[in-house]
């Protein structure tokens, strides 16, 4: 199955996509993980992308598709995958389209998860994951069970993400309504769209999305 969360920063893609993995053994495709990963490491794409991360802008296209193209020929995206963040327009929404034809793939579903702007703020501000094995946590939502020690891998360091600030958060929105909002539109005139209430919490979130995978 190979499936798309489509929805602005904080909806709980990356919450969703990691379970959607430990449940249904499918690959989060997640840009933006890559990107800080690359980053972290200092390689030339993580160096160039940097500022404009920082910004909450878009990097460019063609950065955010050959990544993608590559992770597509990795054999673990043959289960099926999870594309959390990317498309994030329209050109990249063909480029994805013709990445697919060429292996033969198809999409099964686009899950569009709706949340208020409001509470997409007050995520992102409280958003912070384990420095050791990335699971997300939320100083309100989604607290560790023992204060400060990682539920999954025992770790007791945790990091916040640069353009998790009340500064960019607003501008990441604006971004997200002109530039990917219109996906919405893209992929309902192909019949495959879905949207749920991303407003509820996370375990009826998941029960949503398990709602139309079972359709599909
Ligand atoms: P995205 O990948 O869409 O940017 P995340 O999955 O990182 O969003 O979620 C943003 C923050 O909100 C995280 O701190 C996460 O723990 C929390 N969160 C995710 N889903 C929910 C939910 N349904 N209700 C409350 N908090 C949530
Ligand atoms: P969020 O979880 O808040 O939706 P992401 O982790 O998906 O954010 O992305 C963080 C940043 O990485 C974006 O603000 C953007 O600068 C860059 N990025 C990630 N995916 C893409 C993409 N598909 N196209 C362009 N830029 C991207
Ligand atoms: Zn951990």
């Amino acid at each position: 199955m190979n499936i798309i969360l489509l929805g602005p920063p904080g909806a709980g893609k990356g919450t969703q996509a990691k379970l959607l993995e430990e449940r249904h053994g499918l690959k989060q495709l997640s840009t933006g993980e890559m990107l800080r990963a690359a980053v972290a490491a200092g390689t030339e794409t993580g160096n160039r992308a940097k500022a404009i991360m920082d910004r909450g802008e878009l990097v460019p296209d063609a950065v955010v598709v050959s990544i993608i193209a590559d992770r597509l020929e990795t054999p673990d995206v043959a289960k099926g995958f999870v594309l959390d963040g990317f498309p994030r327009n329209t050109s990249q929404a063909q480029a994805l389209d013709a990445m697919l034809a060429a292996k033969a793939l198809k999409l099964d579903s686009v899950i569009e998860i709706k949340v208020d702007d409001e509470a997409l703020i007050e995520r992102i501000a409280g958003r912070y994951t384990c420095a050791n094995c990335g699971r997300g946590y939320h100083d309100k939502f989604e607290r560790p069970k023992r204060a400060g020690v990682c539920d999954v891998c025992g770790s007791t360091a945790f990091i916040r993400r640069p353009d998790d600030n009340a500064a960019t958060v607003r501008d990441r929105l604006d971004i997200y309504n002109k530039q990917t909002a219109p996906l919405v539109a893209y992929y309902r005139n192909r019949g495959n769209l879905r949207t749920i209430d991303g407003m509820a919490e996370i375990g009826n979130v998941t029960r949503q999305i398990e709602g139309v995978l079972n359709g599909v």
